[in-house]
């Protein structure tokens, strides 16, 4: 069953995907973990097919595919500037995703970077690399207090950049971003927006925000082809060091002496993922013609439907970053009394058919600082999400809470897995098992 908007929505790939259950049944999957990984738009795997007889090399060759391929990476890159609102003097770096791009960013800051505690690991780490590169704060519980720390904290001046999420990966929570811009501005410092879990949700324009920078991963906006990008201001990504050293970065090289070019080619060495860009830009334009309304509404119902059964089941906390935000992206993480994160999601698994994530969700100081150092789980919404999903996570947490898993479950090399598990897997031909895999993605924590 679909909810009503849903029907209006792009179609993804995988919708009706059927997955093995513990007890030998089978159940559709349903994919409550699309902040993880979106599932791929059918628009984007048809065109990847579309695209793939004509690929070839990217500007290195003079073969006609090649400059098929270089014109239509040049193009996705445009498409991508666009789809951020890039102003005319931006560039856009092509990267991996949002880790690649903070990362990047981070090595061309000609200053201190003030960010919170509220961060995801890859919001937070690539700013701290040397302690003073970056002052990390705790965020207070409101939001009104935590922008008086950004005023507080720029006004001590010595800061070049303030890195905030556009939507926290732990409960789609932000700042409002029209203020922080308004901060920073007065301080003369310049605004990086962690997109990675915004963009799929909500649009961002950067020509008309003011914000500085933005970066976000394709695999989160249902492009999960390897490419993400950085788009913002180019003089600090056009003097700062190349990020990829490599061919295609320079100009000019001698045996002791090199002219790098200027960003974005300065930072994107090696060959590029025309791919993966393609694929990012056919996502970026699909979701820019979709009704932003209609996504959220879509996506709020999720939220209130899946917010209302667990008040009513009890002994389950969503927790919130602040007391008065107001709105939140398709991300609720949940704390269920009692319950091993990690067994639950096992649980929801292997006898529901449910993926979700658990854990602390590369968010450490923040579960910790919310009083959840054990972690918790994670259910995140999209496009091809529909109520049946979120009425399924309902029936598996009310059978948790008043039976408990009937399953037989083991921690496996630090991971909860469940016991003599008879599921295949599918298209892995090495003879891997499902604990054996349990055990490698709790390393993710
Ligand atoms: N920021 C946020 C808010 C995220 O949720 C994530 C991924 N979970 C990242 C950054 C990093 O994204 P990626 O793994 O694609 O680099």
């Amino acid at each position: 069953m679909s909810t009503a908007t849903s029907t209006c929505l792009p179609k993804v790939v995988g919708a009706d995907t059927v997955v093995p259950l513990l007890d030998g049944g089978e159940v559709a999957y349903a994919n409550l973990d699309v902040a993880a990984s979106a599932p791929a738009l059918q628009a984007v795997a048809d065109r990847i097919a579309e695209v793939l007889p004509w690929y070839a090399s990217v500007h290195r060759g003079a073969g006609y595919l090649s400059q098929v391929s270089t014109a239509l990476y040049e193009s996705s890159r445009r498409e991508v500037a666009s789809f951020v609102g890039a102003r005319e003097d931006d560039v856009a770096v092509i990267t991996r995703n949002t880790t690649d791009s903070t990362n990047l960013l981070a090595s061309v800051v000609p200053g201190r970077t003030l960010v919170f505690d509220v961060e995801h690991h890859a919001n937070l780490l690539p700013w701290q690399r040397n302690a003073h590169d970056a002052t990390v704060v705790a965020a207070e519980k409101t939001i009104e207090g935590t922008l008086g720390q950004i005023d507080d904290e720029l006004s001590a001046g010595g800061y070049a950049l303030l890195a905030v999420t556009g939507a926290s990966n732990v409960t789609g929570e932000a700042l409002p971003l029209d203020r922080v811009v308004a901060l920073a501005r007065r301080h003369g410092v310049r605004l990086f927006v962690d997109g990675a879990q915004l963009l799929a949700h909500r649009r961002l324009s950067l020509a008309e925000t003011g914000v500085d920078y933005v970066a976000f991963s394709g695999h989160k906006l249902y492009a999960p082809f390897g490419a993400g990008a950085l788009v913002g201001r180019r003089d600090w990504l056009d003097e700062g060091p190349a990020y990829l050293a490599g061919g295609g970065a320079v100009r000019h090289v001698a045996a002791d002496d090199v002219a790098w070019a200027p960003a974005p080619a300065r930072h994107e060495g090696g060959s590029p993922n025309v791919l993966g860009a393609v694929a990012l830009a056919t996502a970026c334009e699909v979701l820019a013609g979709l009704d932003e309304d209609v996504v959220r509404r879509h996506e709020d119902e999720l939220r209130e439907r899946l917010l209302a059964g667990v008040a009513e089941i009890g002994g389950i906390e969503a927790p919130r970053l602040w007391e008065d935000s107001e709105g939140a992206t398709a991300t609720v993480t949940l704390s269920v009394a009692g319950a091993d994160p990690g067994l639950l999601a096992a649980y929801l698994a292997a006898e529901h058919g449910i993926g979700v994530r658990d854990g602390r969700f590369c968010a450490h100081p923040l579960l910790e600082r919310l009083g959840l150092p054990a972690g918790a789980i994670r259910a995140s919404f999209g496009l091809g999400t529909t109520t049946d999903d979120v009425d399924r996570l309902l029936a598996g947490l009310r059978g948790w809470v008043e039976d408990g898993p009937r399953g037989t479950y083991e921690i496996v090399n630090g991971c909860w897995a469940a016991a003599d598990d008879p599921r295949p897997l599918p298209l892995v031909t090495d003879g891997a098992t499902l604990a054996a895999t349990a055990a490698a993605c709790s390393q993710l924590d």
